[in-house]
């Protein structure tokens, strides 16, 4: 189990990091927020981790932990310290739900997907005040869900500047422990950043509208939260991110070159033609030289139907 002391960086000026989800191989889509987030760490003289985020163990895919780490060396994206697995950080997600729940932030909830689709996608409380723990002492199993009343609906992007969530979407009461016993992506991302000590979280616009909810969990650990930016997002038709639900090519069918340079020219850095055939560590040297995020177009999303 990694501690809470052998994660923190407290002597970074600055702390980056990639965290994909070992769904699959690395597809054009995560190697933008890769470059993006090793840049911008790095033009900050700071470190940049990379975490497995396999908290969804149904949906990982085995191997995929070394493939994504085989990608990202090929491209020149080498990570510092030691990489951490979401599966092994159980006990301390465990801890921090023990907290919420002793809080009352945290309610026992029975709704399935269908109903809450019936009720028009976003949850509307209706377990918030059935108390269903101590009635049914947990004889069915309950997802745990967070009162979100206390979200805040903007937040200042560091690429993007201001942003406005729907407060609908922002203060929905979402889920922290899940029905099948697994702890939330939104939780175990939160606790992860905080003990690992990350400052900055640059990642894909997806995730956007999720900010101020990661947020209001920083604030309610008492933590400073990090600096949150999100990099335009890979799509092979408006609306459809790169992702192996949408069947995104692995990274390995293209060479290193290619790709490094096609997301350095999304992320608004044109080589020059003498480093377009280039090894990718090269061009990504240049880059740090050479980019400047304030040159990321302002797009959501970017068509590269390519690599779909
Ligand atoms: N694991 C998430 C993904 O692969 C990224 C989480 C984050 O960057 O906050 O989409």
């Amino acid at each position: 189990m990694t501690t809470l002391s052998t994660l923190s960086t407290p002597t970074a000026v600055a702390v980056g990091r990639f965290a994909p989800s070992p769904s699959g191989p690395l597809h054009f889509g995560s190697l933008l927020a890769a470059v993006g987030s090793y840049l911008y760490s790095k033009q900050h003289a700071g470190k940049w981790l990379l975490r497995i985020e396999d908290i969804d163990t149904p949906r990982v895919s085995p191997g995929a932990d070394s493939s994504i780490m085989h990608t990202l060396e090929q491209h020149g994206l080498l990570w510092d310290g030691e990489v951490i697995y979401q599966s092994q950080r159980t006990a301390r997600y465990q801890e921090v739900f023990n907290r919420f729940q002793q809080q009352g932030l945290l309610y026992g909830c029975q709704c399935s997907r269908k109903q809450i689709n019936a009720a028009g996608g976003l949850y509307p409380g209706t377990c918030s005040t059935l108390n269903l723990y101590s009635k049914t002492r947990a004889a069915a199993p309950l997802s745990w869900r967070l009162r979100a009343a206390g979200v805040a609906c903007h937040f200042t992007d560091c690429l993007l500047g201001p942003q406005q969530i729907a407060p609908a979407l922002a203060r929905e009461d979402y889920i922290l422990l899940r029905r099948d016993g697994l702890f939330s992506y939104q939780l175990a991302v939160v606790v992860d950043d905080l003990d690992q000590g990350v400052t900055e979280v640059i990642r894909g616009a997806d995730l956007l509208s999720m900010t101020p909810r990661q947020q209001h969990l920083f604030q309610l650990l008492g933590a400073a939260e990090p600096v949150y930016g999100h990099l335009p997002l890979a799509v092979t038709a408006p609306g459809f991110k790169l992702s192996k639900q949408n069947h995104a090519t692995a990274l390995s069918n293209w060479p290193a070159c290619y790709t490094m340079a096609r997301a350095l020219a999304i992320l608004g850095l044109v080589l020059p033609a003498e480093l377009q055939q280039a090894p990718a560590a090269e061009q990504l040297t240049y880059a740090l030289a050479n980019w400047c995020p304030a040159d990321i177009p302002a797009a959501r999303e970017v068509l590269t139907s390519d690599f779909g």
